[in-house]
């Protein structure tokens, strides 16, 4: 797994992750709302499984995988690995999660430098790309499960 990931992931599960809500409470951001809504506080959960933007993007990873991913948290995650752990096609379906995770920050942070915005199925056609140039290379999706214990 790219070291960007696994560390992109171990801040999501520690809550350690700079969102808006952060800043904001730092004093340091006028605002703490979430860079794609512009509607709601950007939490962590928020940005990356409650926001409707995101809810898109997991929506169509999933109808491309046939896998419903029902997240709404990031314990949801670590429920994803337990369930998934050991079946057909697990791996593909927790580097697919892990992949994304990593595409929703790479998005954030190009709205909020301004940078030019990508849709829905954009994202999900680089996440997917990725997915295969993976293949099954990547079998650390256990990272999922174990990133908040580390
Ligand atoms: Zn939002």
């Amino acid at each position: 797994m790219f070291p960007l990931c696994s560390f992109l992931v171990w801040l999501i599960a520690k809550r350690r992750l700079r969102t808006a809500h952060f800043w904001h409470h730092k004093g340091l951001w006028a605002s703490s709302a979430c860079a794609f809504c512009l509607g709601a506080e950007e939490t962590t959960d928020h940005l990356f499984f409650q926001c409707n933007f995101t809810k898109q993007l997991w929506a169509q990873l999933g109808q491309l995988l046939r896998f419903k991913f029902l997240c709404t948290m990031w314990e949801d995650m670590e429920q994803l690995y337990s369930l998934c752990a050991g079946a057909k096609g697990a791996t593909r379906i927790t580097n697919a999660a892990i992949i994304m995770l990593y595409y929703i920050w790479l998005e954030r942070g190009k709205r909020r430098t301004g940078s030019a915005v990508s849709s829905v199925g954009s994202i999900v056609v680089r996440v997917f790309g990725l997915l295969k140039a993976v293949g099954s290379k990547w079998t650390n999706g256990f990272y999922l499960g174990q990133a908040s214990k580390l």
